[in-house]
Order: structure tokens, then C-alpha cells, then sequence
């Protein structure tokens, strides 16, 4: 079975007579959180309809005679985004399936730690998987449950699941959301008059036009039907420890995240980074466009404004949606060109929001000194990612990992940057609105930079250990 990490955006909106319309506009919002494939259930009250498309929302669900196929009041989508090249066309989301109490369809963002886990156990059961998502795992748990009402099905399966998720599901007469124990990945309410949405960011209710009413809270699932919003917590009560990338990196600017824009976090990361790691230079770049809302920040805080020594072409996606290293590496070319009157014999600080296997740095340092660059100082507005995430963030093995693989001096040669300076952590804390890192129980969910993995990541830890052994027994022999 090939191993699928999802990032992706999920949307579901309830009693709105342009419900796909409105979704495939909240999907479009969502763009950002997964390019590689879309899909929209819709659901008139008794049959439900699918539409599953790889590529972009813009490109596949405009045209109206797509909508026009998806009818009904009610309805889910999905954003895919997956890092194996298992780009199926039967692993776009959402999932339906024709329950014994009736269908039901999932859309998921997020990531379950004990998928391969529960997925061995239920096809020893019998059970048979159409796809190989993760996804599908929480259907199948669904569907097995010998509760009788599809509320306590779905609690049963969530008892089971671990990880990071952030689902919306639809039946004929009910749209649920649920967020996980911790609230790792994000999940929005909204209304646009009677109708209830569910997003995972705001800037999907915002294209809607839809009033942003809370965010789902963590461990929490609620169930929107013709009488109104119901909220359930199932489980023990935590702490809420949201996904610090969401923050930094993977959520759009302009969304909102507890009354602040993101946009205003990573303002205040760069601010932070420019307390902690100035250095004198001529130009302040940030890496397009990821870097830009931390580099104003840091610019600010320096009394100096930005320079847009870097341009970016929107017409290629993500550096990361390309499966392979060679065409990622080509992919940072084609994407980046090098403002080159601007940067000729400049000394410059170059500002990113994270680095990861330092692909975008080595191949934008390396065209900056082709452009006459003097000095590159590269900072980075997070801490170095030294472990990979289980909960839907696609990060790579720790052995692909730039900052698990060197020093910070052995970073700065591989990029080859005059000077490298990450955030420190008690900065990102900082930046964040806290003194510091409660290190007892963190905040946010960090273990990318600090290896705190709030749940353990059972599937990773018995593949090391089925490896571990492995290599035991290669030695030994
Ligand atoms: P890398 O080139 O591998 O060092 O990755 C760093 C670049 O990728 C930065 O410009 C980030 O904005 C971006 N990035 C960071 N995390 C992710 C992610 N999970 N998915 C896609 N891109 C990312």
C-alpha cells in the first residue's frame, strides 16, 4: 500500500440551493491547501451526486453543465493534495458510501497516525478498501459500527482514529462537522442567512459571502440539521494545541485564526526574526510569496521597507506538488526569476517562512550570485524542521529534512548563503502572543520543530521498528 499524506481543504455548506456552486467558490478559496485534485458530493435530500476532477477548482468545476450534474441543497468537497504520486483518480475525496442507515459521504484534512494500523485489522476482518487513503479507513470504521444511529457510528470510529483531522461529512439529512482531540488541523462555522458552512479557513466563508460564526473546537462534532447547529464533545477535555504550520506557512494570509489575521502572525514571525538576527545589508528580499507578509514584518521592525529582488510567475503551482526531486528542483527555476537590475552588487537579506529540504534556498541563492548578488543572508521565520509530521503536513522523512541532516553550519554551506539564522523557538513563541514555550504542554502542536508529536505516531514508530529490526538482523548476519 502506498503511503498518502494529505494536506487539502475540505468545505460543506447546508441548505443552500447553490450549494455545489458555493462549494466549488469555498474549494477555490481553498486552493492554496492542495492542487492536485477536487471533488464535490451533493446531496438533494434522498440520492446523493458525485463529481471528481484532478487538477484545479477554476479549471474543472466553473463550467456550469459539471455543477449543473450535482443538484440538491446540500453539499461537500475536497482539495487533495498528496506527496507519493499515487495521484488515483478513486483516492479524490470526498468518499461516499451506501451505508445499512443510508449514505453518507466524508471529506477529510488531515492525516490518521494509526491508519495502516486500523486498516490491517479491518481487512483481516474482511473489510474491502476501494482506495488507499486514509480516509477511507474512517468510511470503513463508519460503516462497521454496530451502533444503530450515524451520529454514535461516527463517535465510535472517532474513538478509534488518531491523528490530525478535520472532517465534513454529509448524510441525506445532516452535515457534521468534527475536529480532532487537539484541533490540530483547522475547521471553521459560517452562515450565509439560513444556510450553516463548514471550511477550513475563513477566507472560504469570505468568498461565499457567509458571516464567520466560531471555529469548531477541538474534540468537538457539530451536527447541523433543519432545527439548527447541535455541538457534541465526546471526548476527555484537552487543551487545544492547534498545528503551528497552519500559522506560518499553510493557512491563506487572509485568513483568520482566533480574531487575528495570518497575515498578522507572520508579520509578527519576521518581526521576532529581525529582534533576534539582523545583520546590516542593502536590500530586504522575501522569497515570493511565501515569505513576503514575515519580511514586511521584519522590514518594519528594521525601519526599512521591502524589495521585490525576487518575482515570482503564478502560473506554476507549489514547488512541492512535484513528486519527484529532479522536477522539484526545476520547478523553483520556473517559478523564480531574479530581478537582476535590482539586486546587482547588493549585499541582502533574503527571508523565507521555513525551510525543509532547501531546495527553494539553493536554487534562489545560487541565482541571486548568478544576478550579481554580493551577499545573501538568509533568515528563516521559524525554527529549523527537524522531524517529519504525521498529521497531514507534508514535511518529508527526517533523512530529507535539511536541518536533521546538517548543522547550521552545514546548512548554510549546502545552500550557500553568506549567513543562515532561523527564529529561535522561544521567538516563535514570542511572536505568537506567549512569553514563551510551555514546555509542560505546548501551545501549539510543534514537533516538527521540537519532535513533541502530541499523538503518537503509531504507523511511523512500526515501520521504524519493523526497519529496526531489519537492520538487526542484517548485522547480525
Ligand atoms: P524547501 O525548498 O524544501 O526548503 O521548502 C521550503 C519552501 O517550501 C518554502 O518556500 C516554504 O514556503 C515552502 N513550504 C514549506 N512547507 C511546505 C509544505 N508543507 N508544503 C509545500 N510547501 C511548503
Amino acid at each position: 500500500m502506498s503511503r498518502l499524506k494529505e494536506e487539502c481543504g475540505v468545505f460543506g455548506i447546508y441548505n443552500n440551493k447553490d450549494a455545489a456552486t458555493l462549494t466549488a467558490l469555498g474549494l477555490h478559496a481553498l486552493q492554496h491547501r492542495g492542487q492536485e485534485a477536487c471533488g464535490i458530493v451533493s446531496c438533494d435530500g434522498n440520492n446523493f451526486y458525485s463529481e471528481k476532477r484532478i487538477g484545479l477548482v477554476g479549471d474543472n468545476f466553473t463550467k456550469s453543465k459539471v455543477l449543473e450534474k450535482l443538484p440538491g441543497k446540500f453539499a461537500i468537497g475536497h482539495n487533495r493534495y498528496s506527496t507519493s504520486g499515487n495521484n488515483l483518480i478513486k483516492n479524490i475525496q470526498p468518499f461516499f458510501a451506501d451505508l445499512h442507515s443510508g449514505g453518507i459521504s466524508v471529506s477529510h484534512n488531515g492525516n490518521l497516525s494509526n491508519a495502516r494500523h486500523l486498516r490491517n485489522a479491518l481487512v483481516k476482518d474482511g473489510s474491502i478498501f476501494q482506495t488507499t487513503s486514509d480516509t477511507e479507513t474512517i468510511v470503513q470504521l463508519i460503516a462497521k459500527s454496530k451502533r444503530t444511529n450515524i451520529i454514535n457510528k461516527i463517535i465510535d470510529a472517532l474513538f478509534k482514529i488518531q491523528g490530525g483531522y478535520a472532517l465534513a461529512i454529509l448524510t441525506n439529512k445532516k452535515l457534521i462537522g468534527v475536529r480532532d482531540p487537539y484541533g490540530i488541523r483547522p475547521l471553521v462555522i459560517g452562515k450565509i442567512k439560513n444556510s450553516y458552512v463548514l471550511a477550513s479557513e475563513t477566507c472560504a466563508l469570505d468568498i461565499v459571502g457567509a458571516q464567520f460564526i466560531r471555529h469548531v473546537d477541538n474534540g468537538e462534532i457539530v451536527i447541523i440539521t433543519e432545527s439548527g447547529l447541535q455541538s457534541l464533545k465526546p471526548f476527555p477535555k484537552l487543551k487545544e494545541r492547534p498545528c503551528i504550520f497552519e500559522y506560518i506557512y499553510f493557512s491563506r494570509p487572509d485568513s483568520i485564526i482566533n480574531n487575528i489575521s495570518v497575515y498578522e502572525y507572520r508579520k509578527k514571525l519576521g518581526a521576532e526574526l529581525a529582534s533576534e538576527a539582523d545583520v546590516k545589508s542593502d536590500l530586504i528580499v522575501p522569497v515570493p510569496d511565501s515569505g513576503v507578509p514575515a519580511a514586511i514584518g521584519y522590514a518594519e521592525k528594521v525601519g526599512k521597507s521591502i524589495e521585490l529582488g525576487i518575482i515570482r510567475n503564478h502560473y506554476v503551482g507549489r514547488t512541492f506538488i512535484e513528486p519527484t526531486q529532479k522536477i522539484r528542483s526545476l520547478g523553483v527555476k520556473l517559478k523564480h526569476s531574479i530581478n537582476k537590475a535590482l539586486v546587482k552588487n547588493k549585499s541582502i537579506i533574503l527571508i523565507d517562512d521555513s525551510l525543509v529540504r532547501g531546495t527553494t534556498s539553493v536554487k534562489i541563492i545560487k541565482m541571486l550570485y548568478e544576478c550579481g548578488a554580493k551577499k545573501v543572508h538568509l533568515r528563516i521565520a521559524s525554527p529549523p524542521i527537524k522531524y517529519p509530521d504525521y498529521y497531514g503536513i507534508d514535511t518529508p522523512s527526517k533523512k530529507e529534512l535539511l536541518a536533521s541532516r546538517y548543522s547550521l553550519e552545514g546548512m548554510r554551506k549546502f545552500i550557500n548563503a553568506t549567513t543562515l539564522q532561523f527564529l529561535t523557538i522561544d521567538g516563535l513563541y514570542k511572536a505568537m502572543g506567549f512569553s514563551k514555550r510551555n514546555s509542560s504542554y505546548p501551545q501549539f502542536t510543534d514537533h516538527c520543530f521540537t519532535g513533541d508529536y502530541p499523538v503518537e505516531p503509531i504507523d511511523a514508530n512500526r515501520i521504524n521498528i519493523k526497519k529496526n529490526k531489519v537492520s538487526l538482523m542484517l548485522s547480525n548476519s
